[in-house]
């Protein structure tokens, strides 16, 4: 369990390998879900602290050794981020699960697997190539040069902190890019943290890696605007996704984009039952049901349907609820104050609209097993695609199930949806698992499995869950420009009033 020592600890911004207060002098209090009580001071930065972070990136790209260094030794560099991470790594999930709430036993795996993201990126440095081009054109030398894009700005979400900013800092360090980070105005302190143990101790060169903390509007948008910012990686929700992208848009910058999920959760009468049932149970309730993956859509075919049902009430009925920082607690707090309202209000929302609730449908309190901020888990029968509890992202434990009759309309109603994150399958049969995989407009499939996720698999979504992709080999690639070089070893005659193309 953790120890909650009552006074408030005091953080830092980190820029240009300092650490800082905001200019302004301002900070704000990071809460602990659990107790709901405030436990950390965090800097208040605003444009004029984005600003000297910027700047100190845009130095360290275009003066500093990071970029110059050969790939060979920045992978020697992250690799040796890889080992502090590892190191650091049971105190950095305890502080995560100070933060934002999430269970010791997920954040504990989830802090130690991260380091392999600064091994497999760290892997890759001197592993990007350009190309020789065999262009049809005589005495031409064609090559492809692979550049990094420059200064890249992450703004992060407060539901996995940590991991999140490691899936866009690890190609990025690779690609040879400089960085300044705004995680969270909820969740700041497991990155500065970070900043400490590891990236300090990493011998990584001052001004590549910065932080900036703050509110969206007050420290996102100045570091989404900025000029000298080449590349933004923004996780977080569809709306705000939106609008980062169209204020990214006005100065062209590169733009990828992690974004809500409401994901359906499909299972064929031809399943494994009680795998599936398990699979339902991590989908929506793994997490407190706070992830982008959630499996909040249950799709269910109909001959199956109430013998699923029963099972599954009877498992996610003995979830125990509780401190965070128990090894034994399986569901905790939600973390924000606006979060839990937003949950309760999608629960009302669903009765309104005459789902059936068959477990939980509220507030969970001490006598549950809960405490100031924790919500019931929560499952809907007779859901119909079409309401808003199918519709939306709720972000929280509560579960829509919805019947379907074959593969086909199983699949129909899979996409209709705006979103296309994650899509989970339960089947026998190896040509279903295939049709599904292909037919479900997602970036992530799962067949009798859930919540997997791999530093070497790509992920991303479709539709209104994002742009572009992170993790795996191709990742890199949205940290670099590719340069077309073309030498001429021949003359330089031709016609100068018509472009040059193959002779
Ligand atoms: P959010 O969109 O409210 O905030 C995300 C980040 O954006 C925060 O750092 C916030 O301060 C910042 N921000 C807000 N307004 C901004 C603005 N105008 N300009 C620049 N930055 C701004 O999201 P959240 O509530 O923190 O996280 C939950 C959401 O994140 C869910 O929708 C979830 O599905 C999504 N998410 C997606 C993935 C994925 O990989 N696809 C992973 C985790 C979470």
């Amino acid at each position: 369990m953790l120890d909650r020592p009552a006074a408030l600890v005091t953080y830092q911004a980190y820029i240009d390998g300092k650490w800082v207060d905001a200019k302004s002098g301002k900070t704000f209090q990071s809460n602990d879900p659990y107790t709901g009580e405030p436990w950390a001071l965090i800097p208040e930065c605003d444009t004029a602290d984005v600003n000297r972070a910027v700047e100190a990136a845009a130095r360290a790209f275009e003066t500093g050794p990071w970029p110059r260094m050969t790939p060979t030794v920045r992978g020697k560099v992250m690799r040796r981020i890889a080992e502090l991470t590892d190191k650091y790594a049971e105190r950095l999930a305890q502080i995560e699960v100070r933060d934002n709430g999430k269970l010791i036993s997920e954040m504990a795996a989830q802090t130690k697997y991260m380091s392999e993201w600064f091994y497999y990126y760290g892997g890759l440095a001197d592993k990007i190539q350009g190309a020789v081009v065999p262009v049809d054109r005589p005495d031409h030398f064609n090559y492809i040069l692979k550049e990094p894009v420059g200064v890249c700005a992450f703004i992060t979400p407060w539901n996995s902190p940590l991991m999140l900013t490691a899936w866009k800092l690890a190609p990025a360090l690779a690609a040879g890019c400089t960085v300044v980070i705004k995680p969270s105005e909820f969740t700041s302190a497991s990155l500065l943290e970070f900043m400490k143990l590891v990236i300090e101790e990493s011998g990584l060169p001052p001004g590549v890696v910065n932080v900036v903390t703050g509110y969206g509007a007050v420290t996102g948008e100045p570091l989404v605007t900025h000029p000298k910012v080449a590349k933004v990686a923004f996780t977080g929700g569809s709306v705000t996704g939106a609008r980062v992208n169209e204020l990214a848009a006005k100065t062209f910058k590169k733009v990828s984009l992690e974004l809500g999920g409401k994901s359906p959760n499909i299972v064929f009468d031809d399943c494994v039952l009680d795998d599936a049932v398990s699979g339902a149970v991590s989908g929506i309730f793994a997490a407190t049901g706070q992830t982008c993956i959630a499996g909040s859509r249950l799709l269910l075919q109909e001959s199956i349907h109430d013998q699923f049902v029963e099972k599954l009430v009877a498992m996610a009925k003995t979830a125990r609820l509780g401190d965070p920082s128990k090894s034994d607690t399986q569901v905790g707090p939600v973390t924000t104050p606006a979060q839990y309202q937003k949950i309760l209000s999608y629960i009302e929302i669903a009765k309104g609209e005459g789902a059936k609730c068959v477990l939980g449908g509220g507030p969970a309190t001490r006598e549950d097993g809960g405490g100031k901020y924790f919500v019931k888990p929560t499952i809907f029968t007779d859901v119909s695609n079409k309401m808003r509890i199918a519709q939306e992202e709720v972000f929280g434990p509560v579960l829509s199930v919805i019947k379907f009759k074959d593969q086909d309309e199983a699949i129909q109603i899979a996409n209709d949806i705006a979103y296309g994150l994650g899509a989970g399958v339960w089947t026998q049969s190896l040509k279903r698992a295939h049709t599904m995989a292909g037919r479900i407009k997602a970036g992530t499939v799962w067949v009798n499995t859930y919540r997997a996720v791999s530093f070497m698999m790509p992920f991303g979504g479709y539709k209104a869950s994002g742009l572009g992709r992170e993790n795996g080999a191709e990742a890199i690639e949205g940290y670099l420009h590719s340069k077309s070089v073309w030498i001429n070893n021949g003359s330089g005659g031709g016609n100068p009033f018509i472009m040059k193309t193959a002779s």
